[in-house]
């Protein structure tokens, strides 16, 4: 599988590398050059774009992801009229 397209600007990322190197090089082996796909941030960046992603979104959170495009991709409910 191909590295995320993001990788390059993606904050997250870049803000582990600078400030917990540690931290980027593993999220770096672990999602973002093999199973970006299966990143929580990548999943809703990809469905609802960058103003909908959480700046603080981590890539194993996915419960949170599926919360965040629950609500977000879900349609409204029918409204009743009284
Ligand atoms: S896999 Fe996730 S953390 Fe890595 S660059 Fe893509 S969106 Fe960012």
């Amino acid at each position: 599988m191909n590295a995320c397209p993001d990788m390059v600007r993606c904050p997250l990322l870049q803000d582990f590398l600078s400030y917990a190197p540690e931290q980027g090089k593993e999220t770096q082996r672990r999602y973002c050059e093999r199973r970006y796909s299966s990143c929580a941030r990548y999943m809703v960046l990809r469905e609802l774009g960058p103003v909908h992603t959480p700046p603080d979104i981590l890539p194993d959170d996915t419960a949170r992801a599926k919360q965040i495009l629950a609500r977000l991709l879900e349609p409204p409910a029918p409204q009743v009229r009284v």
